[in-house]
């Protein structure tokens, strides 16, 4: 391993917990999820997905508004009016939004808006950008790369670390391989290789791994299984009809059913999988 100094674990049990709202952190003995649209489409898909996924045991709303395609015919996402839809579900829901930076000029927008930066697998060595990171003020959700190892991985992550953010959470995503009967091959082994050599929170992402709808519960309960600390997953109130990644879109009903089950799994390796209780808003206490 390269010079990693920040990144590796000091002990053990050495471990980080990274917070993305007062109720939601990543890391700690609870297992955390996160939800939505591979993309932000309108006001009404947003209002059904945070609606339907508040009452499960989600943490946290996924949406991108910077959208990374193959294509530049592509839909490149709503931008600025995505990131207003995002604030909007995230306060009337109390449910922390995690969305897609593709640029150093989008860190600002983005971060006055949503409560965790995602870096996607395109994204993972764009060193100037990682350095930028290390002063946005929010964690940072970093997706290994699409063909990265586990040292280029680790290093991207000391690169934001380096610069001044300690809130850094990975996820595995799936890498290339040979094969192209699922989108990627999700590498679980990188998840406990992870959660070994670093301290880091190490969450899957089994949508963009597997590609396939049919495919995600099993790999997202095989994921619980082997210690990851939480699990992004695409889903959309239409899934064939999502603007993007529709092929491994659930449904919300699906997603939620999903959520349940892995909530003995979560038992079976020592953890919980819950939602925090809200808290009451506070009252002004008369003296
Ligand atoms: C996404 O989360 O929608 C995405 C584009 O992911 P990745 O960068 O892992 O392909
Ligand atoms: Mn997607």
């Amino acid at each position: 391993m390269l010079d990693a100094r920040l990144v590796i674990k000091s002990h053990p049990s050495h471990r980080t917990v990274v917070q993305l709202s007062e109720q939601v952190a990543i890391g700690s003995n609870n297992v955390i999820v996160i939800g939505g649209p591979c993309t932000v489409e309108s006001a009404d898909q947003m209002e059904q997905v945070a609606s339907q996924l508040s009452g499960a045991p989600i943490h946290a709303l996924r949406g991108g508004v910077y959208k990374p395609r193959t294509s530049p015919y592509s839909f490149q996402g709503m931008g600025v009016d995505g990131l207003r839809l995002l604030a909007d579900v995230r306060s009337r829901y109390g449910m922390p939004v995690v969305t897609e930076v593709m640029s150093i000029a989008q860190i600002e927008p983005v971060a006055a808006y949503a409560d965790m930066l995602q870096i996607g697998s395109r994204n993972m060595q764009n060193f100037e950008l990682l350095k930028a990171l290390g002063q946005a003020g929010k964690p940072v959700l970093l997706k290994r790369g699409l063909s990265a190892t586990i040292e280029e991985f680790v290093m991207a992550a000391e690169y934001i670390m380096a610069h001044g953010n300690p809130g850094v959470v990975l996820c595995e995503r799936g890498i290339r391989s040979f094969d192209t009967y699922t989108r990627n091959v999700l590498d679980l082994g990188a998840v406990v290789a992870l959660r070994q050599l670093t301290h880091l929170p190490v969450i899957v992402d089994p949508s963009h791994a597997a590609g396939k709808r049919e495919l995600i519960a099993d790999l997202a309960r095989a994921a619980v299984a082997c210690g990851a600390d939480g699990l992004i997953v695409e889903c959309h109130p239409d899934p064939d009809q999502s603007v993007s990644d529709a092929r491994q879109a659930l449904s919300l009903e699906a997603m939620v059913e999903l959520v349940h089950s892995l909530e003995p799994i979560a038992r079976a390796v020592g953890r919980t999988l819950s939602k925090p209780s809200v808290a009451e808003p506070k009252q002004l206490v008369a003296v």
